[in-house]
């Protein structure tokens, strides 16, 4: 029961070096909006707790869970291609780990005022942000990709300032880890290397265990090849579902390899490779197609602070791999995708000719892949018509005969191939016009739409008779919101 959960505080009792102790500075009136019952059970807390009235005392700060010792905590990072030393937690404190069946997770507590890294900023979040995490984690679970999730938010009455007068908000992040590339960095260029060896061997304890009795260079190497391999599959995972986190600075990526930090972030409706999601990002450094190539920018950028304990040579082979990592799992999801269980020569181009085809068209790319998850082979293929406008209906029809044919080579039986596709290919995607609705809903008090795209979030492969307008793509006007990186 929530009476029984109890905190270990190991990240801030490894020094004054990594951070601060730091107590929240409580939110006025709050009162929980939503609660995920799900990370309730990852955190081993029964489910029937979720009417604790504790939870707005514990989740606004008003109150500690027993155990905790609240720590803000220091790093650094590059933010667009450039050094800031100022980082840290500047609005959000860990607050311990909760220990469940051999794993340890973090809760980090959102919107819990100013640290001493909080630089101009008010150390708060507003509603509008806070529920556009709390969707994201559940979102990017649900379709297999590694992200941070979020326990409860709570909602307040304090006024925020953003660029119109906002609600404050927080709410309770929870993640295996939250160690930034920028940690490390921010060891490597104050150079206190006693330091980053207590880091590497911090996280390696928890994630490497078999590496733990080796030479601290082993550990460190064993790292990266780590973080390389979780970074590749990350990128993989949100080029194959659409996924644009808009603001990959190296203060916003896990060493884990989880999707960390929500702000900006947008599915693709239409397929728009060039897609920018955050609309300060004038040069599209974080366009949706640049990601992997950003995600490799800021593993050099980790390996650089790797530099202290290993050699060149080494750091270069780690770095070495991310490609064809990217590669081969990209190449494994898009195959998912598309329902081929065999692998076969021809696979990759047939990809790319297909997403050559919606980017022509401006289709919409998740409606696209549940359609094709139907197909059955009949002409005219009516439901993927739909979809395509007429001017690609020839290129449409080409590429369909070609993936009958490919489809020969398959021995699964068809019915099988879709029900794979079904469960491959969401129905629900969070869209941005989508998190919008609810974000105004819940600005007016009304939390039920939050609810109900929660609830289809979690479940994006699954029919949900009834919410099939939540399943459409948005009229030309729900189309690039612009999205506000402030929150
Ligand atoms: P982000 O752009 O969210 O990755 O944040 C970059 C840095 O700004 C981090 O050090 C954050 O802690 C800090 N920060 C962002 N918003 C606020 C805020 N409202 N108050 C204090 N610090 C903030
Ligand atoms: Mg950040
Ligand atoms: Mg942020």
């Amino acid at each position: 029961s929530l009476k029984q959960l109890h905190l270990q505080h190991h990240y801030a009792d490894l020094g004054e070096v990594f951070g601060t102790f730091t107590a929240p500075t409580p939110i006025r009136n709050p009162h929980i909006i939503h609660i995920n019952k799900s990370v309730m059970r990852l955190l081993g807390i029964d489910p029937a707790e979720a009417d604790n009235p504790d939870w707005a005392q514990l989740t606004s700060g008003n109150k500690l869970f027993s155990g905790s010792k609240p720590f803000a905590m220091k790093y650094t990072g590059h933010q667009f291609g450039g050094y800031n030393p100022e980082l840290g937690d500047g609005r959000a404190l860990l607050l311990g780990e909760v220990e469940n069946e051999g794993k340890r997770w973090d809760l980090h507590l959102k919107g819990a005022g100013k640290t001493p890294y909080s630089r101009f900023g008010d150390g708060r979040a507003v509603l509008r942000s806070t529920i556009r995490e709390y969707l994201a984690g559940e979102a990017l679970t649900a379709l297999g990709i590694r992200s941070t999730r979020a326990l409860c938010i709570a909602g307040s009455s304090e006024p925020v300032a953003r660029e119109t007068m906002e609600t404050g908000a927080a709410l309770i992040r929870v993640a295996r880890s939250h160690i930034r590339f920028g940690h490390f960095e921010y060891l490597f260029y104050t150079r206190q290397l006693e330091a980053q060896k207590k880091l590497v061997e911090f996280v390696c304890a928890e994630f490497l265990p078999e590496s733990i009795d080796k030479p601290i260079q082993d550990q460190a190497e064993a790292l990266l090849r780590f973080t390389v391999r979780r970074s590749a599959e990350l990128a993989a995972g949100w080029q194959s579902v659409g996924f644009a986190h808009g603001v990959l600075n190296t203060d916003n990526m896990s060493i884990i390899g989880d999707t960390f930090d929500f702000g900006p972030y947008g599915f693709l409706d239409d397929y728009e490779p060039g897609f920018i999601c955050n609309h300060s990002d004038h040069t599209g450094r974080y366009a949706f197609d640049a990601q992997p190539g950003v995600v490799l920018w800021n593993l050099n950028a980790l390996a650089h602070a790797f530099s202290s304990l290993l050699d060149t040579e080494v750091l270069k082979d780690c770095l070495g791999q991310f490609q064809p990592l990217l590669i081969e799992h990209y190449a494994e999801l898009m195959r998912a995708k598309m329902g081929l269980a065999a692998e076969d020569d021809g696979d990759q181009q047939l990809c790319a000719d297909l997403l050559q085809l919606l980017e022509q068209g401006r289709v919409d790319y998740s409606l696209f892949f549940r359609a094709l998850s139907h197909y059955s082979g009949e002409r005219p293929a009516a439901t993927l018509e739909s979809l395509v406008p007429p001017s690609e209906h020839d290129a449409l029809g080409s590429w369909l005969r070609r993936y009958d044919q490919r489809l020969q080579k398959e021995t699964r039986p068809a019915q099988d191939r879709s029900r794979a596709m079904l469960a491959t290919n969401p129905k629900f995607v969070l869209r941005n016009y989508l998190a919008q609705r609810v974000i105004e809903a819940a600005e007016a008090g009304d939390y039920q739409p939050l609810g109900i795209l929660f609830d289809l979030l979690q479940a994006p492969f699954a029919e949900h008779p009834g919410f099939e307008a939540w399943a459409e793509a948005p009229t030309d006007a729900g189309k690039h919101l612009p999205i506000s990186c402030s929150s």
